[in-house]
């Protein structure tokens, strides 16, 4: 098979649903873009029948290549095991569910081809999102985005073709639990976008669970800037002067004697005090949590198997019968 010119990053958890309907929309599509392709399924730990449904596509379809992780490892983590495998001059990474449609890919890669080292996808209406996720995620990428010194779409998910020296940038990158729709705009490279409509999920359900969202947007915030442990700066000062205000009340009403008057004021005090320093520990915590992390050096991912560099061995891969 000739060196692939692009490969196709898709992370996959527990997708038995959707992936009939993935192959058989994405091959027409990757086969009609005229050059040498590979796919990288990264099968991130999936517990139904998606490791014996790759394992069958994978022996008629060739480009089609599986890379399995040894447990689920998470969104990013996938993409970033994927990013690490694959091997084209432009590595495009898009969601399994065909929530990103498979044939704007030809358009991005006609782009980067033009020059620019990263295309993003961005979704020119999100109708088929919930509310509750559109409101959401407009709010965050708010936020992101003014504390970020990178130029960060506020449309832009993890749809996004990139340069071969984008990819070896990013591969190089220490950075553990990175979100990487924030890391990638932040290296600069050059760039261009693809306007496409995000389509409904095409079968099964959502694998972003709320606490996963919330973790990916704590991920983002801590990996995107500084800004909230200097925020808490001033909340302390603020709360400080608050503080002087009080205390010096507290001094007025005793030399007028009544004392005993002064409980609301106390309590109010105490506990946004306790809030405040709380909230303050909290980011403190964010931070420290994530340099654990990181001195901790933990691989974020084991690859159990890739179709491309051996035969599968017997009850790895799902050979066989069904989990
Ligand atoms: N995914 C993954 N590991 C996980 C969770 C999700 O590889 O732990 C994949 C999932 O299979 C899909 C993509 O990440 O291809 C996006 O997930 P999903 O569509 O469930 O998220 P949503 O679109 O609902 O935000
Ligand atoms: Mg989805």
């Amino acid at each position: 098979m000739a060196r692939p010119e692009i490969s196709i990053v898709i992370p996959m958890f527990n997708e038995e649903d959707v992936l009939p309907l993935l192959v058989e929309r994405l091959r027409p599509v990757a086969d009609g873009l005229d050059t040498a392709y590979e796919v990288v399924a990264v099968d991130d730990g999936s517990r139904d029948a998606t490791p014996v449904l790759l394992q069958r596509y994978h022996r008629e379809w060739p480009q089609l290549r599986v890379v399995r992780l040894r447990a689920n490892a998470g969104h990013q983590a996938a993409i970033s095991a994927g990013l690490a495998s694959a091997v084209g001059d432009y590595v495009v990474t898009l969601d399994a569910d065909l929530q990103d449609p498979p044939e704007v890919i030809g358009e991005m890669l006609a782009k980067a081809r033009a020059g620019a080292d990263v295309v993003y996808g961005v979704r020119s209406d999100r109708s088929t999102d919930s509310t509750f996720k559109r409101v959401t995620a407009q709010g965050f990428y708010r936020v992101v985005r003014a504390m970020s010194d990178a130029d960060v779409h506020s449309d832009a998910g993890d749809f996004r073709l990139m340069s071969r020296a984008t990819v070896d940038a990013v591969n190089g990158l220490p950075e553990h639990n990175r979100v990487l729709r924030f890391v990638v705009p932040a290296l600069g490279f050059p760039s261009d976008t693809v306007e496409y409509r995000r389509e409904v999920r095409a079968a099964g359900e959502t694998k972003y669970p709320l606490s996963k969202m919330l973790r990916l947007s704590a991920d983002s915030i801590t990996g995107t800037s500084v800004g909230p442990l200097r925020a808490a700066i001033w909340l302390g000062l603020l709360g400080a002067v608050v503080a002087v205000g009080v205390v010096a009340y507290a001094l007025i009403a005793r030399a007028q004697g009544h004392v005993v008057t002064g409980w609301t004021s106390t309590v109010a005090v105490v506990a946004a005090m306790g809030a405040l320093q709380l909230l303050c520990l909290g980011i403190l915590g964010e931070y420290l949590g994530r340099m654990w992390e990181m001195l901790q050096a933990r691989p974020s991912y084991f690859i159990a198997y890739d179709s491309q560099r051996e035969e599968p061995r017997p009850g790895s891969a799902g050979e066989g019968e069904l989990p």
